[in-house]
């Protein structure tokens, strides 16, 4: 037969196999060719049972997510399901690669399961803002229990085949030739002539207790604030413990329904996607060549050289960490170890782990140490004369084609590589605090900077596991410049009316990790209380409370005040009067302010300084400016980013709340972005900005 699915006979053992590169996904023609196939099997005498599998890399990797949101096309994946289930003849699925969703899903609708070693299944909808909508919640409960279903389904990670066959998910790994031992499976179940058990006519093992269902809502209330999804993946679940399978399908239908139409999941598709295209950039095609990066230098063993070393580290790459004197490299390595011992303790690592990933790292003294780096990364104090000199020193001892990188928060890029003889193998490498933890990375492009340069930054950056974006040179770059317009308003706000815990309050339910203030604690006042002293400028808040001590948690107090040994913020009458006092001072009086128009300015002025980045090209896309502010500033996945959240918005409504800030006198940062005027005036959203742009 023509399609993607063809039938063969291997003895007595019918094989339905699909070829539908690049990664098997089950859209319309493979499930078409899957149903008529599976047919032909059950219509051959000379077939006693059936094999399903796949060729190339991996077993249906999941469903095809082009698909999506469009109506859809009989046979529907669960349709495919029952000719499977109901089928008289045992079927077997043969497991390779990553089946994973709709993939995993038809396998769970097979009678049984085969696997080779590094097979890896699961169901991860749920990072996708849905739910499995293929029977995944009800087959699952039923194979492996209620506990187990809802701490995979929730959270979405897949497991590899060893702990499938522990769990009774995978009947047999296969040592050898998949498909062979597949048959051979097969047969032995046709010889044994048992009954054959469909998945649906199982019970969910530890199901009906309503306190269980309640401790999950809870876990992942916490552990997911805000996310719908994981919430009707637990209701599912419920529902495969509670209900017959039929009702049980019905209602995994209605909840996956809910959520597929929903904000949340458009969000979390759109950041899927988003991620991705991050890493395409228009004029650095995809075989541009770049460098081997097999040994890294670090200057600086502060917070972020310690954490950036780690990174490496943790992805096997040997470092060598620079610093000017003993006591601040034993220091700096003092607190790597802290780190790494404290993750054994917990469990993330093994100490084994551990001890690998700290003898990666050597310290040095010696500038000379440097030269035999691929990458080398400067994270000195953030001062323009330091950076040139160091990158001065860094020239004269790095080997030719090393690439040299500075962590800059906002300093120009350009200036610093000027400063050496080899301005194109510079470029900025934007970490974010704690390096180790944070996923995003700015790859920030100087005007000389090699293609070859920022294809290997780029590269290189997934090998570590973070997320890179690429940002043109400007102060801040893309993350800190948006930053900037957001503190502006979170200030006028203080003086207007609020309190800290009143922005905080707004931002978090939002669903920031944390608001402006307690950021601010988090981070230290101290450091722009000198730069603004540097500059010249004045915030007469943050200020005094600077002039009194309070530079945040590491003084036990800043905008909050923290009891001994505890981070928990606590509002602080010190503060209030001082925030009530500057108010007064600025504006007369002071006026209530509501959580709305709180987000509003806040996630505005982040919208219209995004635009402005746009328009310059500092970012390439609105949506890589999504990526940066979900992967680097904690802003609520599920709501897509800034820019996702203005299109959601509308931008007209978008631009007229701008206007109306700006009449209402609330600061320079209302003046509209042209960007965002001609895209309402030609009836155009980011996303549209986007497309032109691909
Ligand atoms: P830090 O003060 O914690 O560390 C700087 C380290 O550099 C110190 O240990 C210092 O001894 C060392 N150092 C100074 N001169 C040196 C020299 N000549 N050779 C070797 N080491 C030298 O500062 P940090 O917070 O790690 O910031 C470093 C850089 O990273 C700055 O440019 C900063 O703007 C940037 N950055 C900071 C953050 C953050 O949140 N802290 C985030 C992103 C980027």
């Amino acid at each position: 037969m023509t399609g993607p699915v063809r039938y063969a006979l291997e003895g007595d053992v019918a094989l339905v196999i699909t070829d539908n590169p690049p990664v098997n996904a089950l859209g319309f023609a493979v499930r078409e060719g899957l149903q008529a196939t599976l047919e032909q099997a059950i219509a051959d005498d000379g077939a006693k049972a059936v094999v399903l599998v796949c060729e190339g890399r991996t077993f249906f990797a999941g469903a095809d997510i082009s698909e999506f949101g469009k109506p859809p096309r009989h046979p529907i994946l669960r349709e495919v399901h029952e000719v499977i289930e109901n089928c008289p003849k045992p079927v077997v699925a043969a497991l390779h690669g990553t089946a994973l969703g709709g993939g995993f899903e038809t396998a769970l609708a097979c009678h049984y399961r085969v696997a080779v070693p590094s097979a890896k299944v699961g169901l991860p909808e749920v990072k996708l803002g849905i739910i499995p909508g293929a029977g995944g919640t009800q087959r699952l409960p039923r194979l492996v229990g209620v506990e187990k279903a809802i701490q995979m389904i929730c959270n979405g990670n897949p497991i590899g085949a060893a702990e499938a066959h522990e769990l009774g998910l995978v009947d047999r790994i296969a040592d050898g030739d998949l498909t062979q031992t597949a048959v051979t499976f097969a047969r032995e179940v046709v010889a044994k002539g048992a009954t054959l058990v469909r998945v649906r006519d199982r019970e969910a093992p530890g199901g009906a207790d309503p306190a269980r269902f309640e401790a999950a809502r809870e876990e992942f209330a916490r552990k997911r604030r805000g996310f719908l999804a994981p919430q009707h993946c637990i209701a599912a679940v419920e529902a495969a413990a509670t209900l017959d399978f039929d009702a049980g399908m019905k209602r995994e239908r209605e909840l996956f329904t809910e959520l597929v139409t929903s904000d949340q999941s458009a969000a979390q598709r759109h950041l899927f996607f988003a991620e991705r295209h991050a890493n395409k950039i228009p004029d650095i095609p995809r075989d541009t060549p770049t460098r081997d990066i097999a040994q890294v230098s670090v200057i600086g063993a502060g917070t972020m050289g310690g954490g950036i070393a780690m990174s490496f580290a943790n992805a096997g790459i040997p470092v060598v960490i620079l610093e000017t004197g003993q006591e601040a490299l034993d220091r700096g390595m003092g607190v790597i170890r802290k780190n790494y011992e404290g993750s054994a303790k917990r469990g993330r690592i093994t100490t084994e782990d551990a001890e690998n990933r700290i003898g990666l790292i050597r310290p040095s003294l010696d500038i000379t140490d440097i030269s035999d780096s691929d990458l080398i990364i400067e994270a000195v104090f953030e001062n323009m004369d330091l950076k040139k000199q160091i990158f001065r020193r860094i020239d004269n001892h790095a080997k030719p084609g090393a690439i040299l990188a500075t962590n800059t928060s906002t300093l120009d890029v350009n200036e610093i590589a000027r400063a050496t003889a080899r301005p194109p193998s510079v470029l900025g490498l934007h970490f974010f605090s704690p390096a180790n933890v944070m996923r995003l990375l700015e790859v920030v492009r100087g005007d000389a900077t090699d293609k070859s340069v920022i294809a290997t930054a780029m590269a290189m950056t997934k090998k570590i596991g973070k997320v890179p974006v690429l940002a043109g040179v400007c102060h801040g770059f893309i993350g800190n410049r948006m930053l900037h317009a957001y503190f502006d308003q979170a200030f006028r706000l203080l003086y207007e009316g609020c309190q800290p815990q009143d922005v905080d309050r707004a931002i978090y339910d939002f669903g920031f990790a944390m608001g402006p203030f307690a950021m601010s604690d988090l981070a230290g006042l101290d450091v722009s209380w000198r730069v603004r002293q540097e500059k010249g400028q004045t915030q007469p808040i943050a200020d005094r409370l600077c002039e009194l001590g309070r530079f945040g948690q590491k003084t036990g107090a800043g905008y909050y005040r923290y009891a001994e040994g505890s981070r928990t913020p606590e509002p602080d009458p010190e503060v209030a009067a001082i925030v009530e006092e500057e108010g007064l001072k600025r504006h007369g009086s002071r006026r209530e302010i509501g959580t709305d128009e709180i987000v509003e300015r806040c996630m505005l002025a982040l919208v219209n300084e995004g635009a402005r980045i746009l328009e310059e090209g500092i970012a390439l896309r609105a949506s890589d400016i999504d990526v940066t502010y979900v992967f680097g500033y904690s802003f609520p996945a599920y709501r897509g980013g800034p820019m996702f959240w203005a299109d959601l918005m509308g931008l007209p409504a978008a631009l007229k709340k701008i206007e109306d800030f700006k009449l209402a006198g609330h600061g320079d940062v209302w003046t509209p972005a042209p960007l965002i005027e001609a895209l309402v005036a030609e009836g155009r959203s980011f996303a549209d900005f986007d497309k032109a742009k691909v």
